[in-house]
């Protein structure tokens, strides 16, 4: 195997397949079969690197392309294009994602009862969230195939993030959304991007169940995070916190838990990290829900039975309001292994813990507010103890849903259940006269 550092470029013979991920089927396909499950058992599927090669200099390679000027250098997840199943002369379709910053929180952690919290915002891609990542290898891939329409279902983000790559990619684009149920903000981005919007009646699991019946129309290409192509691209977060740590990975890595294909991503991601030997062990991975739409939280705490989905989902969380989760079996792998767990938080819980992560001046979604909610509820239990490493992972924007903000901090914020939130840390306007007097009596 040739080495060519100075081109940062990693020659490589690698081969790339996908696999069935049930353990009594493992049919393997080409990594340029156009599927999205196993056509012989419908399991999700895998995408797996078949070779092992020299990894020596690569984190030094990684590093020497950050000051790159090359678009996949300059991209955070093509960076890492070593693990990703692309040949590396493939064009990409990227809007320069990932290369998100890694806070110090110390209001937070303060919140939490711990010395030091870390948040990796994923929601400073260029979209506003994490989606993105996953979507510039997912577009990619439809390019590459040939596909001239991609379809998601989506809360919002996705949505979002699609559109956007669709538009770079020039693809015709479609997303179905649950009618009434997508922030303002994510809708209007989605429009901006030119993607066709179609508004389902019925939520987004309603919207998931008509993408599969499309996905059999050949001149559709399916880009939900069922699709193992948009997990390899959200795997290098996984690469790149742990560069950010110096390769030392935390304790605990806490994510929220929606449709399932974060905690999936960074499962393989770490998997893999520690496969090749740049990392000594992974993170013990936790997963948090939101109480109203927590069938995944209901499943780890009896594992040997079946998965049932929750059919009526309920949280103001939006993002994670989602009640059949397709990667499930992905993510439980990913807590499994690593040791992690599946929590619950009250609406809220979450929307004092979104209002603690502002007073840090780090503006996130309210999806991504169950990681510092389920932390403190874990520091108190004793899961998490006071001299252990914590990151959180942060999914989206501030900006992605302000009307919630707005309503939390004027004390108007009513959870699906009807119950009042108590505006705990709220910070509403004050009207005041037009004097420097007035202004004085109140400042100083
Ligand atoms: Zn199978």
């Amino acid at each position: 195997m040739q080495r060519k550092v100075n081109s940062l470029e990693y020659h490589r013979d690698t081969l790339f397949v996908q696999r069935c991920i049930s353990a009594n089927c493992r049919t393997e396909y080409k990594i340029a079969d156009r599927l999205y499950v196993c056509s012989r058992c419908g399991g999700l599927l895998d995408i797996e690197r078949d070779d092992a090669f020299d990894t020596t200099q690569m984190r030094e390679l990684w590093r020497q392309r950050r000051s790159s000027a090359d678009t996949r250098d300059r991209s955070g997840v093509w960076r890492f294009r070593e693990f990703l199943p692309f040949a590396h002369d493939d064009p990409i379709v990227s809007l320069g994602e990932g290369n998100t910053p890694l806070y110090d929180a110390p209001r937070s952690a303060n919140y939490c009862r711990l010395p030091q919290l870390k948040l990796k915002h994923q929601g400073c891609n260029p979209t506003g969230s994490f989606k993105d990542t996953g979507m510039t290898s997912a577009v990619t891939q439809a390019r590459k195939l040939g596909a001239r329409l991609v379809v998601c279902a989506s809360t919002g983000n996705t949505a979002a993030s699609l559109a956007a790559y669709a538009a770079r990619a020039d693809l015709v684009c479609a997303i179905l959304v649950p009618a009434g149920q997508v922030s303002h903000a994510k809708l209007a981005q989605a429009l901006d991007y030119g993607a066709k919007v179609l508004e389902i009646d019925g939520n987004f699991d309603a919207c998931m169940n008509t993408i599969r019946e499309l996905s059999e129309n050949d001149s559709i290409y399916l880009v939900n995070s069922i699709n193992p192509f948009r997990i390899e691209g959200q795997k290098t977060v996984a690469f790149e916190l742990a560069e950010q740590l110096e390769w030392r990975v935390p304790d605990h890595l806490v994510m929220p838990g929606g449709n399932l294909g974060n905690s999936s991503a960074f499962g393989k991601g770490f998997r893999e990290l520690l496969e090749i030997g740049l990392i000594d062990r992974q993170p013990k991975i936790t997963v948090v829900q939101a109480e109203g739409a927590a069938p995944f939280a209901r499943f780890a705490l009896t594992s040997d039975a079946d998965f049932i989905n929750e059919e009526h989902p309920k949280t103001l969380a939006s993002a994670i309001k989602i009640g059949a989760p397709v990667s499930w079996q992905k993510a439980w792998r990913a807590v499994r292994e690593t040791g992690g767990s599946v929590i619950t938080v009250t609406e809220q819980e979450i929307a004092d813990a979104k209002a603690m992560i502002g007073r840090d001046g780090i503006g996130c979604e309210p999806a991504s507010a169950t990681t510092v909610a389920g932390i403190r509820k874990l520091v108190r239990e004793g899961v998490i103890k006071e001299d252990e490493t914590v990151v959180a992972v942060l999914t989206g924007h501030i900006l992605k849903d302000t009307d919630y903000v707005i309503k939390y901090h004027n004390g108007t914020l009513t959870a699906p259940e009807n119950e009042q939130i108590t505006g705990t840390f709220s910070n509403s306007p004050v009207r005041v006269a037009a004097s420097r007097d007035a202004i004085a009596a109140l400042l100083l």
